[in-house]
């Protein structure tokens, strides 16, 4: 990185980190598309394999303990959970997959949900789609890109725990995971590096949704 480049990301950290001060509450939980609350300015979301992090992401994001709760048990209605940060920006829990012991037509719904509001809601900049660190990508997360990719809707790699693996193996993760993103014309080419544990990358995360909000939105520079 240049100076230039360095003092960009920097400024930019801050301003995520800055917006991310603003109050965080729970808005609503929609399980059919007809109950879709009103966009936000900017809206992202967040999808993952069960017990990737997401909450403790969403959490760690927000500083606040329990806004999103690990609710995605199997066999549960699978729900869409929006939150909001501040008045222009919400966060959308998307339900987690990957369960070893779903039905079919679990994964159908499942599907159906995400799929229709992936490639119907206008104001969706970004979903972040969790990767473990430990595990990298594994099949069900294709088919996930693969949906992404068929709605179109722009979707970013976030890893999670890399409290959890060296920093030799995330660099080589890292590496191998950006080869494989680059043939997805949905993915953007940054691959972030989360702990929720150490908070780790987190301003990162947060520059990244705040850079979607006008200039006016992201709060005053620190
Ligand atoms: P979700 O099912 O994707 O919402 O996952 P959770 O946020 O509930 O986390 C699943 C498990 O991973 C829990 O036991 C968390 O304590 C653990 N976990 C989540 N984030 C981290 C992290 O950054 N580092 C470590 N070491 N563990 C984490």
């Amino acid at each position: 990185m240049t100076d230039a480049e360095e003092n960009n990301a920097d400024e930019a950290r801050q301003a995520g980190a800055q917006y991310f001060l603003k109050p965080s509450d729970f808005v609503l939980t929609v399980t059919k598309l007809a109950d879709l609350p009103s966009a936000r300015a900017v809206e992202v979301a967040f999808a993952g394999r069960s017990n990737v992090g997401k909450s403790s992401l969403l959490n760690a994001l927000v500083g606040r303990r329990n806004l999103a709760r690990t609710s995605n048990t199997p066999g549960r209605t699978q729900a869409l959970n929006f939150f909001s940060v501040g008045t222009h920006l919400s966060l959308v829990d998307m339900p987690g997959y990957g369960y070893a012991r779903v039905s079919k037509s679990q994964v159908a719904a499942w599907t159906a949900l995400v799929f229709d509001y992936l490639a119907g809601r206008a104001g969706l900049r970004r979903t972040f789609l969790l990767i473990d660190a430990r595990h990298g990508i594994k099949a069900n997360d294709r088919e996930v890109m693969d949906i992404l990719d068929e709605a179109a809707v722009s979707f970013q790699v976030v890893l999670t725990k890399a409290d959890k693996v060296s920093a030799e193996a995330l660099k080589s993760l890292m590496t191998r995971t950006a080869a494989d993103l680059a043939s997805r014309p949905a993915a953007h080419p940054q691959i972030l590096a989360t702990s929720s544990r150490q908070g780790s990358g987190l301003d990162e995360l947060r520059a990244a949704i705040a850079g979607f909000l006008p200039p006016d939105q992201r709060g005053v520079r620190l």
